[in-house]
C-alpha cells in the first residue's frame, strides 16, 4: 500500500515535471519568435506586406444597384462619447439603382466610411434631419474624402433652414486647406469643382407634413416633420425602392408622423434615449457637483424617445425591423444592453436590435428578407 502510494507520487512529480519543461520550451519559442520579430527585416517586412493588402483595398463594390436597397450604419450613437462600443455620431448610408446617400454626417462618419471601404467617390447627397452639430459636423471631412477619391461635381446638400448658412461655414474653413492641396497634386488630380457644395434648404409647412426630395424612377425619398422643439426644423426621411422601404426617425419625441410614414416600413431606424438612465446620469453628475452637465441630462429628457416609445411606435405602424440607433447613453456590455431595451422587449420581443457602426442591411427587391451583415474590418 505504502509502495504503491511512493510509486503514484513518482508518476505525478514526472508528469508536473514534463508540464514545466514544454510550458518553457513555449515560452523560449515565444521569446525567440518576439526577438525574430524585432529584429528581422525581412520578417517585419512580410507582417507590413500582409497588413497593407489586408488594410488598403479598392472601395466596395456591388451595393444598391437595380435589385437591392442596402442600408449601412456609418454612425449609430450621439454625442457622449463611446469608448466601448465605439458608436459614431449619427450616420446612416442608403444605395440604390447608382446613388448613394447619406442621411447625416456626424464627427465620426468620413473615417467610418473610409473604414468600411464605402464609395465615396459616388456620394452624390447628403440629407440632414436637423442641425444639431452632432448631424453634420463629419460634413467637411466627408466632402474632402469623396474629392481625394476622384469626385470631381458638387456635393450636394439637403436640410431644414439653416443648411446654407451650415454649409457655407464648412466652404469657407475648408477654403485654405483646397488652395493648398490644388497647388501640390494639380487640378488635373484634384479638379476643383469637388471642393464645391449645391446647398438645397427644404420647405415643409405643418399642413404640408411631408414632401418628396428626390425621385428616380422607383426610388423615392419623401421628408416628413418630426418634433424635436425647440429645434426648427426637424425632418424624418422615408426612403421607397420599389416594393422594399425604409423610414429614419431623425431626432424626435414620439410622433404621429414616424408612425404614418413608417406604416409597413421594411426597417424603422429610429433614435432611443433610455430616460432611467439618464435621470441616474443626472443624480450622479448632481452628487458629483457639476450642476450644468446635471441640468443638461435633464434637459434632453424632453426631446428624444425612449426605446419604449419606439418599439410602441413601430408596433403600431407594423414596421417588420426596428433598428434603435442615437443610443443615448452609451452602453458598455451587453448586459447593460439588456437594461436598455428591457422595457421595449416587453412589448416587441421580436425584430428589434440596436445598431452598431459597421451593420449591413440588405434589402433585395420583389422578397421579404432582410439580409444582416457586418462592414467592420
Ligand atoms: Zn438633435
Ligand atoms: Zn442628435
Amino acid at each position: 500500500m505504502k509502495n504503491q502510494t511512493s510509486e503514484d507520487s513518482i508518476v505525478g512529480k514526472r508528469k508536473n515535471r514534463l508540464i514545466i519543461v514544454v510550458i518553457s520550451i513555449l515560452f523560449l519559442l515565444l521569446f525567440a519568435l518576439i526577438l525574430l520579430a524585432r529584429n528581422n527585416h525581412q520578417f517585419q517586412d512580410k507582417i507590413f506586406e500582409a497588413a497593407l493588402k489586408q488594410r488598403v483595398q479598392l472601395p466596395r463594390a456591388g451595393l444598391g444597384g437595380e435589385q437591392n436597397l442596402d442600408i449601412v450604419f456609418c454612425g449609430s450613437g450621439s454625442p457622449f462619447p463611446d469608448p466601448i462600443n465605439k458608436r459614431g455620431q449619427p450616420c446612416l448610408a442608403v444605395f440604390a439603382k447608382n446613388h448613394f446617400f447619406l442621411f447625416d454626417a456626424g464627427s465620426d462618419s468620413a473615417a467610418k466610411l473610409a473604414i468600411y471601404r464605402l464609395p465615396l467617390q459616388k456620394l452624390d447627397h447628403v440629407f440632414f434631419t436637423h442641425l444639431h452639430s452632432d448631424h453634420f459636423s463629419g460634413l467637411g471631412e466627408i466632402r474632402l474624402l469623396t474629392w481625394v477619391q476622384g469626385k470631381s461635381s458638387p456635393l450636394k446638400v439637403l436640410g431644414p433652414n439653416g443648411t446654407k448658412r451650415t454649409v457655407e461655414g464648412y466652404k469657407e474653413a475648408y477654403f485654405m486647406d483646397s488652395t493648398f492641396r490644388i497647388a501640390h497634386h494639380g487640378v488635373n488630380a484634384l479638379n476643383p469643382s469637388g471642393t464645391t457644395y449645391q446647398t438645397q434648404e427644404i420647405q415643409i409647412s405643418k399642413e404640408e407634413k411631408s414632401k418628396v426630395v428626390f425621385e428616380d424612377g422607383a426610388f423615392k425619398i419623401t421628408a416628413f416633420l418630426v418634433d424635436h422643439s425647440p429645434i426648427k426644423h426637424a425632418f424624418g426621411y422615408r426612403v421607397d425602392f420599389g416594393d422594399r422601404s425604409l423610414t429614419i426617425s431623425g431626432d424626435s419625441i414620439k410622433h404621429p408622423n414616424i408612425i404614418e410614414f413608417s406604416k409597413n416600413a421594411d426597417v424603422l431606424v429610429h433614435e432611443a434615449l433610455n430616460p432611467m438612465m439618464v435621470k441616474a446620469l443626472e443624480k450622479r453628475f448632481d452628487k458629483l457637483g457639476n450642476k450644468l452637465a446635471a441640468k443638461l441630462m435633464k434637459d434632453i429628457l424632453d426631446y428624444h424617445t425612449s426605446p419604449l416609445e419606439a418599439a410602441q411606435t413601430a408596433n403600431k405602424a407594423k414596421a417588420k425591423l426596428l433598428v434603435l440607433t442615437h443610443i443615448v447613453p452609451p452602453l458598455p456590455n451587453a448586459l447593460v444592453e439588456r437594461v436598455f431595451l428591457r422595457e421595449a422587449l416587453k412589448i416587441r420581443e421580436k425584430d428589434t436590435i440596436l445598431a452598431f457602426d459597421g451593420l449591413h442591411l440588405r434589402l433585395p427587391l420583389g422578397k421579404k428578407t432582410i439580409l444582416k451583415g457586418d462592414f467592420r474590418p
